[in-house]
């Protein structure tokens, strides 16, 4: 998973035998019987030179990129095409069977599942060379015709500006009018225009300067850096959904505490996540200090994506604090104090989906109950560990028990070696309660053992409190474990807790009956 520009050499030799493969063949031929240029160019040119694999291909033509795309799909027996009018693009899925895209892994899988969805497969686009200009109040620019040289000064950075000749007398060659390649070598995030140009003209792109810094460890060249300085107010003009597509994918990648350094360093993140601004700084009172939770936060959202891919307990261990600084409190005697900052910090969390237009529905609801949850598990070993404690933690958590130890693990931080290393201990005491509590009383996804049915049967009543009052009666009692989890012994409990709210049982109701649906 290492994305490092130490990971990554670069090579013009590994373009060479690209043009032979079937999709670069068929799109030469196209582009020599039509008289017209063509290019491979962008993101997996790039990709290629660093050996990267990458699974999207673009193309360019100086002319219609729709009606090429549509000749070139045919030529491979690969459509259907997708037209984006609008856009005068075009796009089709390249299966794998005819790409040879050097990723012939998972062909059985393939065989067998979704072929769009199936691993290997590439996007492939094609796009007809644009030359744009666009007015100051809006992202949408006027489009003419042009040249590769004028789609390439349209490009964001000049890592993703080189291009690949398919054209007779110059095919194979890298068309690199802005020292890509070096950049690429040296691992640096240039734009081909004046950055302040580039930037005002689609301000999205400072925060994919900011993802590509992360994904591939490469340095903002120092003017480009300042310009998004200049222009973070701009990016107010984008959609969340766009600002949150690259959040996201700093957040996939292996170490997002850079992203969001450089965030915060460029003034982006001010404009779209202030609460994690917030978390910044250690105050201190009477020499007792507490510990700067954004880079807590960094650190413990590092340690997640090192032991999981999972995008949402990845944004749990973002948001994991984000209240600590609403709840701050210097406490003479006990110093400073975060108390409720789970449960105010899983009640902010909608409103910070909402406002990134980020999924309201299971995926956020997992990110709060992770945050309302995230101190259960170390909670436990302030005191002896009871089952009771852990029988309760895994009732609550149910199946999101692994994802909640995985952030609690993260959340150890502590630089005291003597404190982090307790802290362990208790984690691996609790991990191995939960094992062996799970193996023996199975609470992880509690189905209680008393119906509603069960109590308007035994006391003769219809729908009422009765039945709420005598269900919570027995699911504490299992999870104290005063009762098993067990019908007959809840059956018992449910007639004793039935008599003494002044119900008596209907007669031939002293023994369980059949189990009766759920109520
Ligand atoms: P990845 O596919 O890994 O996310 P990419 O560089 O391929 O990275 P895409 O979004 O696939 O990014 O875009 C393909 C190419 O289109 C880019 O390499 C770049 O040349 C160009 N591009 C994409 N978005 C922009 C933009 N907002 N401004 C300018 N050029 C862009
Ligand atoms: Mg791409």
């Amino acid at each position: 998973m290492a994305e490092h520009p130490a990971a990554y050499t670069v090579d013009p030799a590994r373009i060479e035998g690209v043009v032979d493969q079937p999709l670069f063949a068929a799109v030469a031929e196209e582009a020599r019987e039509r008289g017209i240029p063509a290019f491979a160019i962008g993101g997996h040119v790039r990709d290629l030179l660093i050996g990267r694999p990458s699974k999207d291909i673009d193309f360019v033509v100086e002319g219609d990129g729709i009606g090429f795309a549509q000749a070139v799909a045919r030529r491979l027996g690969n459509e259907p095409v997708h037209v984006f009018k609008n856009f005068g693009t075009a796009m089709f899925t390249l299966r794998q069977a005819q790409g040879d895209m050097r990723q012939a892994q998972g062909d059985m899988r393939q065989a067998q599942g979704d072929m769009r969805q199936a691993r290997g497969d590439i996007q492939v686009e094609f796009v007809g060379a644009r030359k744009e200009s666009y007015s100051r109040n809006s992202r949408k620019p006027e489009v003419e015709p042009g040249t590769i040289h004028d789609d390439q000064l349209r490009r964001d950075f000049t890592i993703n500006a080189l291009a690949i000749s398919l054209n007779a007398g110059s095919m194979g060659a890298l068309v690199d009018p802005f020292g890509g390649l070096l950049d690429l070598d040296r691992g640096l995030l240039r734009t081909p225009l004046d950055p302040d140009i580039t930037f005002s003209d689609d301000p999205l792109r400072m925060m994919r300067a900011v993802r590509f810094a992360t994904q591939l460890g490469f340095t903002i060249d120092p003017s480009t850096f300042k310009a998004i300085g200049r222009n973070a107010q701009r990016l107010d003009i984008i959609s969340a959904e766009r600002i949150h597509t690259e959040l996201n994918k700093i957040i996939l990648s292996s170490r997002p505490s850079i992203g969001f350094i450089l965030l915060r360093d460029t003034g982006l993140l001010a404009h779209f996540f202030p609460e994690f601004l917030e978390l910044q700084g250690a105050e201190e009172k009477y020499g007792i200090g507490h510990k700067d939770n954004f880079y807590h936060t960094l650190q413990v959202l590092d340690n997640v994506c090192a032991a999981s891919d999972d995008l949402w307990l990845r944004w749990a261990a973002v948001l994991h604090d984000i209240a600590k600084p609403r709840t701050k409190r210097f406490d003479p005697e006990h110093g400073w104090t975060f108390h409720g900052h789970e449960d105010k910090g899983a009640r902010m969390v909608p409103g910070i989906f909402r406002r990134l237009k980020l999924p309201l529905d299971d995926q956020m609801r997992f990110v709060q109950k992770l945050v309302a949850l995230h101190l259960r598990p170390i909670a436990l070993t302030k005191d002896e560990v009871t089952d009771s404690a852990v029988r309760r933690l895994l009732f609550d958590a149910g199946d999101d028990i692994d994802a909640l130890m995985i952030l609690c693990r993260a959340d150890i931080t502590s630089k005291n070696e003597r404190k982090k290393d307790r802290y362990l201990r208790n984690y691996d005491l609790v991990l191995r309660k939960l094992a062996e509590v799970e193996e023996k009383d199975r609470v992880r996804n509690f189905q209680p053992p008393i119906t509603g049915q069960d109590v308007m049967m035994a006391f003769g009543v219809g729908p009422s409190k009765l039945i709420g009052d005598i269900k919570t009666v027995i699911k504490d009692a299992i999870l104290d474990g005063h009762i098993a989890n067990d019908r007959s012994q809840a059956w018992q409990l449910m007639l004793e807790t039935g008599r003494k709210l002044g119900h008596p049982p209907v007669a031939g109701m002293e023994t369980p009956i059949a189990e009766q649906p759920q109520r």
